[in-house]
């Protein structure tokens, strides 16, 4: 499906509030992300669209009627103010709750329909009796707890980066780095939804099974945390159970995108991952930025897919879409940068570790989610899919700059990096703040950012 470009995306429209204005913030008029924000004085929860430094409270604006202009509209507002139980993470917490799963269920027209209302309604030129309404409704985001935008039945992390797995598969095989079915297979296995938490949360450092070379396997504290950066996208309308999605419908099925650190425990996965995969090296912490930036916002900055060198086979017929190899990929600059006890007690910044860039996956999330639906497995509305660890070719002069995790970044503990105040790191220490940011920018177009996703090691509990 081809990016549909409109007045959403017009660079030259300025908001009524004012940090929406400001160059370099994530959230202009031409983003308008999704979340879920509690505001700390009330313990009050509901959708949000950020803008600027601002949320916009949905439910709020919606009883002042100024979403009452359509069908659409209509529909979307109301999917924003259904609660229901068990939302946010699937803890012991029943009560209802707002998540984003109802708008996301709606698909596509809905959505886009409720983007440019409220598009409308921030521009500069809006009715001043509308930017009144409005203002009742805007809360800061200073003032605000954001919680994970979606109740996540199921979450689904893929490999679709091949410079990771030709850096990781080197560590390990260094003859024949890449397995026979990379080429062929968007390679992915099932995550754990429950242990999903919003950007910010404390990650304990988890305890696990380890062997040294030929010693005694034990049962001890990670000593090889590691983070993984990501972006996850998460399903809008689902597909029946035994009703596949045809490529070139798959990008329908798709709500929007976010940032997700896939923690991994790189000594537990390596004694633990054959023959079945990943299990607890992943399944103790996933972290998610709070903000999901819609497909229809990120129109502008669709790519070509990946293009295969030269003799690599072409995707068989079910994963090949004329368009999607036309607009598939996206340009997603992606950064890690990491922020030690010692740098924050001395008042330092976060360290810049890399920066990659998404258009550089070997497979495109239309792939992703097709094959995945591909033998008739249904996908649910808010369903969390994820990339894989996103890495970029090693450049000249910058070695190793575009790696995505500590285990590439120092080959396996090998070669620590070193830190501007003189620490070194193999991997994470307790106290470490892990901080992943993504933006995508393109000449002629407004920037547009993802917001942040963070999260600091906590020691581990001794059992
Ligand atoms: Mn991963």
């Amino acid at each position: 499906m081809k990016p549909i470009l409109d007045e959403t995306h017009d660079p030259r429209v300025q908001s009524w509030v004012e940090s929406a204005n400001t160059a370099g913030s994530d959230f202009p008029i031409q983003n308008l992300p999704f979340g879920i924000f509690r505001r700390k004085a009330k313990a009050q929860e509901g959708v949000g669209v950020a803008i600027g430094d601002q949320i916009l409270d949905i439910a709020g604006i919606r009883s002042e009627n100024l979403l009452q202009t359509d069908a659409n509209v209509i529909a979307a507002a109301n999917a924003c103010v259904v609660h229901s139980p068990n939302a946010g993470a699937r803890d012991h917490d029943s009560s209802a709750r707002p998540s984003l799963n109802p708008l996301m269920a709606l698909g596509t027209a809905p959505r886009r329909a409720l983007r440019h209302r409220l598009h409308a309604l921030l521009r500069s030129d809006a009715a001043s009796s509308e930017q009144q309404a409005i203002s009742r409704h805007l809360v800061r985001q200073a003032d605000v707890e954001l919680l994970l935008p979606a109740t996540v039945g199921d979450y689904t992390d893929f490999y679709a980066s091949i410079f990771h797995a030709t850096n990781v598969g080197k560590l390990f095989r260094p003859d024949s780095p890449l397995l026979p079915n990379y080429k062929y297979i968007p390679i992915g296995y099932h995550g754990r939804a429950s242990s999903l938490v919003a950007s910010g949360a404390a990650v304990r450092r988890p305890s696990g099974q380890t062997r040294e070379g030929n010693a005694d396997p034990k049962f001890a504290p990670t000593r090889a945390l590691d983070y993984e950066l990501e972006v996850g996208f998460f399903v809008s309308a689902g597909n029946r159970l035994g009703e596949p999605v045809p490529i070139h419908h798959s990008a329908e099925h798709i709500f929007g995108i976010c940032l997700l650190n896939d923690w991994s425990a790189r000594d537990v996965q390596a004694w633990e991952y054959q023959p079945l995969g990943p299990f607890l090296s992943k399944s103790f912490s996933t972290s998610l930025s709070p903000w999901v930036v819609t497909m229809e916002a990120l129109a502008p900055f669709r790519a070509p897919a990946f293009a295969r060198p030269e003799g690599d086979p072409a995707p068989l017929p079910y994963l090949l879409d004329a368009a999607d190899q036309e607009h598939g990929g996206l340009n997603l600059t992606l950064e890690v940068s990491l922020l030690t006890a010692r740098m924050r007690e001395a008042g330092l910044a976060a360290a810049p570790l890399s920066r990659s860039n998404f258009r550089d996956l070997y497979w495109t999330i239309a792939q992703m989610l097709t094959h995945h639906a591909s033998n008739g497995c249904n996908l649910l509305p808010g369903d969390l899919l994820a990339s894989g660890t996103v890495s970029g070719p090693d450049l000249a002069g910058a070695e190793k700059s575009a790696r995505g995790c500590l285990l590439e970044l120092t080959t396996r503990g090998a070669n620590p990096i070193a830190l501007p105040n003189g620490e070194q790191r193999k991997f994470l220490e307790d106290g470490d703040e892990v901080i992943f940011r993504g933006f995508c920018q393109r000449d002629g177009f407004r920037r547009i950012g993802l917001g942040e996703c963070r999260g600091t090691i906590l020691p581990a509990v001794l059992n």
